[in-house]
Order: C-alpha cells, then structure tokens, then sequence
C-alpha cells in the first residue's frame, strides 16, 4: 500500500463530553463493532469518582487504566480508526485539551436529559480554537430527555456551532420506537439492550401507510411533521462546512442499547477527516510529505514506581515513522533512535514497525521529551498549537525534608514536564509556585513526589486565580513592568515570564493601565 493510502484509510479523532454522558459506553460499542474488543465491559471508565479523602489507590488505578486506554485502534471497513481518549474528570482537563491537538475529528456526547452542560461547553472552546469537526451523538434517548428540536436550539446557542440533524428519533423515553435516518431514508427500530450487532431497519418512505403501521399514527404523523419542518428549516448538509469545524452533524441514540451506534461510526467513516495537516514555527506540514515528522502531545510515567521512564505518546504528522531508525528531536537540537516503538492494538501493546500519519507512537522515554516536543528526519521545525493553559490554582511547593531536594527539584521538573501541573519560580528565593487546573493535581503530585522520588512535600496556598504570560514590543517597557510587579512575576519552564493575578478584576486593571504590555491566556502566543 502506497503511503497515500496509508494516509486515506486513517481517522483520529476523540469522543469528548461531559462526565456521565455516556464517553465510555459509545467508546466500548465502538470497538465491539471494529471487533478490537469480543465482550462489553471490556473498556473501564476513565475517570475518578472523588470522595472527601481522595483515593490514592484510585489515582493509581487511574493511571493504569489511562495508559491502557490512552489510544484505541481498531480497524473497520478497511479504515483504521485511532480513538484517543480523553479524561472526563475537570481537573484533567488540560490533558483531555492537549490530545484534542493530535486528533483531526470529535464526536461529541451528549446527555438528551441534561442537554449542554459546562464541560462540554469548555471542551467545544478548545475545539473551536482549531476548527476542529465535530459530530454530535444525543445519547440515552430511551430516557424522557429534552424535546429534540430544543436541544438543536440550545446546542448552537451554547457551543457556538450550526448544527445539522442527519438522522431523527422517534418519539423518546419508554416510547422511544427508533431513529429515522435522513441521510438513506431508513427506520431503524429500536430494542433495548441489543446483543447483536445488526440493527432492525428498514427503508420506508415515510409517506406511505407502512409508517403508521410500524410505529403507530401518532408518532408517524409527528415524524412526518418533524421531518418536513427539518428540510424547511434547515439547509442541506454541507461536508466542506463540517470539516471546517463550522457544520455539526447530529445524531440520536442509545450507547447502552448499542442503538444508533452503527448509523453514527458508518457516517463517521464516510463524512470525517483524514489525517490532516499542522502548523509549524517554520510551515504548515501536510500529511503526505515524504519526510517523517510528528509531537509528542502525551507523557505518561511508568507504571513501575522504581524505574523512572515514561512513555511518550507521538502523533505522526506526516512521511513514514520507522522503528529503529534515527530521528531529530528538534528542541534538544540530538538525534533519538527507538528501538521498541509500540501501538496501541486492542488489548496489547504491540511493537510498531512503521507507522503513518494519524496514527500515534508509544516511545520509551527517559526524561527527554516534553509535551510539545517535535520530531523530524533533521528539518528544524516545532509543531504549534501545544499550548499550556492558565491555571487556575497556585500553591507554593514546600520541601520537608533537606536532605531530599534534590529528588524534589528532579520529581517536580519531570511531572510538570508530563504536563501534570505547571511549574512558575517566583523570585527571590527560587520559590517554585506550582499552578493546576484542579485540586486532585496537588494530591497526584505530593502523592507521586514521595513514591517516585522520595520527596516530601507540602502545599501552601497561594492567592492567585489567573497566570497570564507577558510580552512587550519594547523590551525595556517589558522590564520595567517586571520590576514594578515583584512577586506577582513568575517564570515559567521556559523562562517566559508570567503575571500572577488574585482576581480577573485585578488582572483587567493591570492589562488597563499597562497599554504596552500583552497579558496572554496561553503559552503559546504568535
Ligand atoms: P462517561 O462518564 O461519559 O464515560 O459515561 P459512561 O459511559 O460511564 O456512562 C455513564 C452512565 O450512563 C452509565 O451508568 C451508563 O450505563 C449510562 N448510559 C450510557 N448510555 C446510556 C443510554 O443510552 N441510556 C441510558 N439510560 N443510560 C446510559
């Protein structure tokens, strides 16, 4: 197969949504249809059920069943579909933003009760930020949810995006009978939890007695009427639109029931991107450039506490990854050889050969990979659009024990490298103020510094809310700002300085009375 093909048969994309609305189960009836997995309840929930004492034998639990499901492969149809997966858990948010750089498409989740919820509001900002496509599944529609033509309402009110319905239930809740699809004009009827993994359709024209036969008078005359006023009011589905991140097609049914499953991945094979190409510091990179390049958007420590290599998780960007093969790691300006590359098949990790663009590279890594991290064949480029977010809680890491800081200094650089937490040093001093999206961070963090590394550590609050990252056109300007500001001046990793602000207002005045300097709400700033 030419490496074209390659590229065209691949789909990476992530299923994202809020917390509970049904991410596991679609994941896991997705993979039985590709036939990764034989059983249901192969795929564990990802995620962290918090109680007041947090868990830390769930945090480790966390970790494994993270690495294991991380990335998803299965082939279907002649495709090859990499699911990467996403933590629904707000306090990893950052992670879950950090894979949706390496995806090219979303299905989006939706819980027909609950409708948009904040999560997922969040979640579509970031998808939004690089027009990423998303298609919406509106699951659990075997319970009494919000009228259909509502929640196409709230769903472009609230996520800022035209949506198109391509498929639409009958009735819902106790009565739900099935999903009329408006892409071939087929009823699929529904059954609760089905085994078998054919649907129950039938191609009918709605017009015509036979409706009324299938699904009584009612519900024929609703979808009929329903139907009409969909064509009325919306325009025909436009895939340029959809691939433009402008356009989200919807589509209903029931993940636990497996219905409406396989009308969503067909639709999904047919309508979603191929690999598609990512900006550089230097050029865009398309896919089928014939020299490899890919980033490392992932890290995640070993699962063995006692030895210190992590896995790096590559997504190929374009040209051929070979095994065995050196490769530039342009930030460290060294070349890396990988002897053991892995994917991610079903179950087992398997050794990778060669991989295409799409697909994501497992690599073992001793400490010289940060997320972000660009590997070429020599060209001195870094891919864009890795960027670190504000956090929104600070706390100052404090050693207890001297004799350990060494380990302390050590643990923190690499679990912020992993993408854990950010790290900012605050002068004078070299205080190392430690900023997180979420509270369990810290408890990760303290948790891992004294198994990993052997450090003790405790946390002291800080009062900041906000860190936004400085620049000014004039340099001089820039310093003397730093000066003014002492210790609300922090430096990030890579030395950038940063503004620490207590409140938004604080942050507004600031930006207000400071015209020459830039406040930026990521690292990553053009
Ligand atoms: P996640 O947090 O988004 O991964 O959600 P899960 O897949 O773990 O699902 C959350 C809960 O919703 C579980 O108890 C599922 O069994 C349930 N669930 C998932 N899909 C459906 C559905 O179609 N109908 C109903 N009634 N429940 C569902």
């Amino acid at each position: 197969m030419s490496i074209q093909q390659e590229i065209a048969r691949r789909r990476t994309f992530a299923i994202i949504s809020h917390p509970d609305a049904g991410k596991t189960t679609l994941t896991e009836k997705l993979l039985l249809f590709g036939g990764a997995i034989q059983v249901a309840g192969a795929v564990k929930s990802n995620k962290i059920k918090k109680t007041a004492t947090s868990d830390f034998m769930e945090i480790e639990k966390q970790r494994g069943i993270s690495v294991a499901t991380s990335v998803m492969t299965f082939e279907y149809n002649d495709l090859k579909i990499n699911i990467l997966d996403t933590p629904g858990h707000k306090d990893f948010a950052e992670d879950t933003y950090r894979t949706l750089t390496a995806v090219d498409s979303v299905i989006l989740v939706i819980d027909c009760v609950k409708g948009v919820e904040e999560q997922t509001e969040r979640l579509m900002e970031v998808c939004r930020m690089r027009d990423t496509p998303v298609m919406i599944f509106v699951n659990k529609m075997d319970r009494e949810g919000k009228n259909p033509f509502d929640l196409l309402d709230e769903l472009e009110e609230k996520l800022n995006i035209r949506v198109r319905p391509l498929a639409w239930p009958v009735n819902m809740g106790q009565n739900f009978k099935g999903v009329y699809s408006l892409i071939d004009q087929k009823l699929n009827f529904f059954k609760v939890n089905k085994t078998r993994l054919e649907d129950d359709v039938l191609e009918i024209d709605i017009n015509t007695p036979v409706l009324d036969e299938k699904v009584g008078q009612r519900d024929a005359d609703q979808l009929r009427e329903d139907v009409e006023l969909i064509e009325g009011v919306y325009d025909a589905f436009d895939r340029e639109a959809y691939l433009n991140g402008k356009l989200a097609p919807v589509f209903f049914g029931s993940a636990v029931n497996n219905f409406g499953v396989k009308e969503l991945l067909d639709a999904f094979c047919s309508l979603s991107p191929e690999p598609v190409g990512r900006p550089t510091d230097k050029r865009p990179v398309t896919p089928d450039e014939k020299r490899f390049t890919g980033f490392v958007f992932k890290i995640h420590a070993n699962l063995d506490p006692r030895h210190r290599d992590r896995i790096a998780f590559l997504r190929i960007c374009s040209g051929k990854f070979e095994r065995g093969k050196f490769y530039h790691h342009t930030r460290l300006d060294k070349d890396v050889r990988f002897s053991s590359p892995f994917s991610f098949m079903a179950d087992a990790k398997a050794v990778m050969d060669e991989g295409f663009p799409g697909d994501v590279v497992g690599l073992y890594d001793t400490g010289n990979f940060k997320i972000g991290d660009t590997l070429t064949e020599g060209e001195d480029l870094q891919f864009q659009g890795i960027p670190s977010f504000s956090p929104e809680i600070f706390k100052e890491l404090i050693n207890l024990d001297p004799m350990k800081s060494k380990q302390l200094d050590k643990g923190i650089e690499q679990l912020t490298d992993e993408g854990v937490a950010q790290l900012f040093t605050l002068q004078p001093g070299n205080r190392k103020i430690v900023g997180t999206v979420g509270e369990l961070q810290f408890e990760v963090i303290q948790y891992r510094l004294e198994n990993e590394y052997g450090a003790k550590c405790r946390w002291v609050p800080m009062n900041y809310t906000k860190a936004t990252w400085i620049t000014a056109e004039n340099p001089v300007k820039l310093t003397e700002f730093i000066r003014l500001k002492g210790n609300q001046i922090g430096y990030d990793k890579d030395k950038n300085p940063v503004f620490l602000a207590e409140s938004d207002w604080i942050l507004r005045m600031n930006s207000q009375n400071n015209p020459d300097i830039q406040f930026h709400q990521t690292s990553e700033f053009k």
